[in-house]
């Protein structure tokens, strides 16, 4: 098994994922989220670590980055719900622009960046419920010279052998790209910024390399080693890959309301052939992709999706009703959330991110 974390991967198997990559598997830490509470991290890096750091009020802070290369839609929600999550618990929240690396590894241009990362995705982030005023927002083209100065000399502390054994195959953009990353992921601990200190990425399960290549290089620069927490991927509307390239795979959070819910709509469910054999069997949930945006979207309260799992495992709801469920949930979270994004955006002019 490789991870590409420069190309979108479909993992079916957490466990063999977790066992090839000696990542560990996400103990109970009584943590009351629902992306904890229902598995969806699975694994990690020394979050424990992070955590109890965090409960005994040593310096920690989560880094999180946003590519500005595409629309921003569902599975991007992912990380942004854990950031505000972490936020709201009072941890230092730092988010960068990724402009160089959607550069160097997409062929975004300078303008194209600023004006996803301006019009589509801060706007969503700050509407999802990031704090701006309480994070730290940067564009990796316009940062500050001890962050320059650190990634162009981490890029001294590896090799191309290293770097290979962690990535495969390499291009010279995807070089900068990483390294780029690594100095993001690493910067906070310069005495520039926050000094020595638990920085937590919460990434999907195919950004492991460059936590593997970060930690590393922690360990080289005598730094705390950077936990992480890894998600599980947000399938496709269809029941396949979500891909950026495909529309109809996702729901995008700027979709007018109607298309969002056609969408949803659209979504792959566990239904049998027939009523009489679902109402027999129940649906096949497990496989329902409707059941997947509310376990990971739209039912945050437990007992709600307790009631619709068992409802759908003993056929006593069927899909064209569970759907209509749906459509309410889909509705009224995107109307919510246009209105709160048309304010995000006055705020977002005023920033200066790109200045
Ligand atoms: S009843 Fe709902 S949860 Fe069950 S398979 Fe149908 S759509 Fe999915």
């Amino acid at each position: 098994m490789q991870l590409n974390p420069w190309g979108s991967e479909s993992i079916k198997d957490y466990d063999k994922l977790t066992h090839e990559f000696g990542m560990q598997r996400m103990p109970d830490l009584g943590i009351d989220n629902h992306y904890f509470r229902r598995g969806i991290i699975f694994g990690h890096r020394d979050f424990d670590k992070f955590w109890k750091d965090f409960k005994a009020k040593k310096p920690v802070s989560i880094l999180t980055g946003i590519m500005p290369s595409g629309p921003m839609h569902f599975g991007h929600k992912m990380v942004v719900d854990q950031c505000v999550f972490y936020q709201n618990q009072g941890i230092k929240t730092r988010v960068l622009v990724a402009d160089v690396e959607a550069r160097t590894t997409r062929g975004t241009t300078k303008e194209d960046a600023e004006r996803y990362a301006l019009e589509e995705y801060l706007p969503n982030w700050i509407a999802l419920g990031l704090d701006p005023k309480k994070s730290v927002i940067y564009a990796q083209s316009n940062y500050g010279v001890p962050y320059y100065s650190f990634y162009s000399l981490l890029s001294g502390r590896t090799t191309l052998n290293e770097m290979q054994a962690v990535y495969g195959e390499l291009s010279p953009g995807k070089i900068m790209s990483a390294m780029v990353q690594m100095g993001d992921i690493l910067h906070p601990q310069l005495p520039d910024y926050d000094g020595p200190s638990r920085v937590l990425v919460p990434v999907g399960a195919d950004q492991d390399p460059h936590i593997r290549l970060a930690r590393d290089l922690a360990e080289k620069e005598h730094l705390v080693k950077p936990a992480a927490t890894f998600h599980r991927f947000a399938t496709g509307i269809g029941g396949s890959k979500m891909s950026s390239s495909k529309p109809n795979s996702y729901i995008s959070l700027n979709d007018p309301i109607e298309v969002a819910v056609k969408k949803a709509l659209n979504a792959l469910t566990g239904g049998c052939n027939t009523a009489a054999e679902q109402k027999e069997t129940g649906g096949k949930i497990e496989e329902c992709v409707v059941y997947e945006l509310y376990a990971y979207h739209f039912m945050p309260d437990d007992k709600e999706l307790t009631e619709i799992y068992r409802k759908c495992t003993s056929g006593e709801m069927l899909c064209g009703e569970c759907k209509r469920i749906l459509r309410e949930k889909v509705e009224k979270f995107m109307k919510a959330h246009a209105a709160k994004r048309e304010k995000a955006k006055k705020q977002v002019e005023k920033m200066g991110v790109f200045r």
